[in-house]
């Protein structure tokens, strides 16, 4: 072994991948071997996961000194084990973060760290084609364009966290503090210079995403804010009711008033207009709340994830 080669360290969030975690390895093995000059480590965090998954990571790294493994105490979330792994990360020249699933190719990863080498700090990925649900495709581009509108990063549609940072990048990433986590959002955020590698994503191997509606749903309102404030939030859920109702109602009143012998006073108008004007202002009242709770998480400072076991890491 010779110590002077940089290192590159895949950081791989596993939940549930037992049955993908040695193809995995053959996949990566295959594509350490085309590439020269690196050592290769791997970093697995088990991020709770309820089947064997983490025997299996023992055994990996028992295998190939390569390998290590990081255990948290239950189910975090894709974004902090991201986290994990890259606070797991000692001295590497460069990481990637890459799903176990295979449904980030690692084929990539030799053009991925040619262009790290032409001097691009951060090579993210654009995935060409994925065969989701039509609601899931939907309820992307909606989450893209809203978020891209009304936020202050820009964000590339159709990127992936799978993507090569280069060192100075990730001490960048572990200076942030910040409880709630959307990782392509902070890197996009950072800056640093940066290009696209395409790739077309395969289905995914064995086991099912573990990104059902709900998750993604959650995962989408978390990156533009944090709740925890139920009473507000279910103010906002009124208001926002109440909103319907009245549109519903008023836009009833007009169609009604126009075709048929119906006739409303000005001050009926006046009640049904008013009374959204409430909707409004509860929704609002429900905006706020979900900034408030951002403000919460912040201030409560809890450790943001809980290693309980380590292996080829002190
Ligand atoms: N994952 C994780 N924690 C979770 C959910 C997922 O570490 O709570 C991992 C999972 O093992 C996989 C990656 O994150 O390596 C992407 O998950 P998945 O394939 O379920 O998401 P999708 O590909 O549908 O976006
Ligand atoms: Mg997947």
């Amino acid at each position: 072994m010779t110590a002077r080669k940089p290192t590159i360290t895949l950081i791989v969030p596993v939940y549930n991948e037992s049955a993908n975690i040695r193809g995995f390895m053959v996949a990566v093995d295959h594509v350490f071997s085309q590439v020269d000059g690196y050592n290769w480590e791997t970093i697995f965090i088990d991020d709770g996961s309820t089947d064997d998954s983490w025997e299996i990571i023992r055994a990996v790294t028992r295998e190939d000194p390569r390998v290590k493994g990081v255990l948290l105490s239950r189910n975090f979330g894709k974004e902090v084990a991201l986290t994990a792994g890259a606070e797991a990360v000692n001295g590497s020249a460069a990481v990637i973060f890459i799903d176990a699933d295979l449904q980030h190719p690692p084929a990539v990863i030799p053009e991925m760290v040619a262009k790290w080498e032409d001097g691009f700090q951060i090579v993210a990925t654009r995935r060409l084609s994925i065969k989701y649900s039509r609601l899931r495709r939907l309820g992307s581009r909606l989450f893209y364009y809203m978020l891209n509108r009304f936020s202050s990063i820009k964000i590339e549609p159709y990127s992936t966290d799978y993507r090569l940072l280069d060192r100075d990048v990730l001490d960048a990433l572990k200076t942030f503090e910040e409880r709630t986590r959307f990782f392509r959002g902070l890197i996009d955020w950072m800056g640093f210079k940066k290009t696209y590698v395409e790739f077309s994503a395969p289905e995914r191997d064995n086991g099912c995403s573990s990104f059902n509606f709900n998750r993604l749903a959650t995962m989408a309102i978390n990156s533009f804010t944090v709740f925890s404030l139920l009473p507000l939030r279910i103010t906002g859920y009124l208001g926002i009711g109440v909103m319907l109702l009245t549109i519903s109602l008023l836009a009833y009143m007009v169609v009604s008033h126009i075709f048929t012998e119906a006739v409303y006073t000005a001050q009926a108008y006046f009640m049904v207009f008013n009374t959204f004007l409430f909707g409004v202002v509860l929704a609002a009242m429900g905006m706020i709340a979900l900034y408030i709770g951002h403000i919460h998480t912040e201030v409560v400072r809890r450790p943001l994830y809980i290693v309980q076991e380590k292996v080829g890491i002190e």
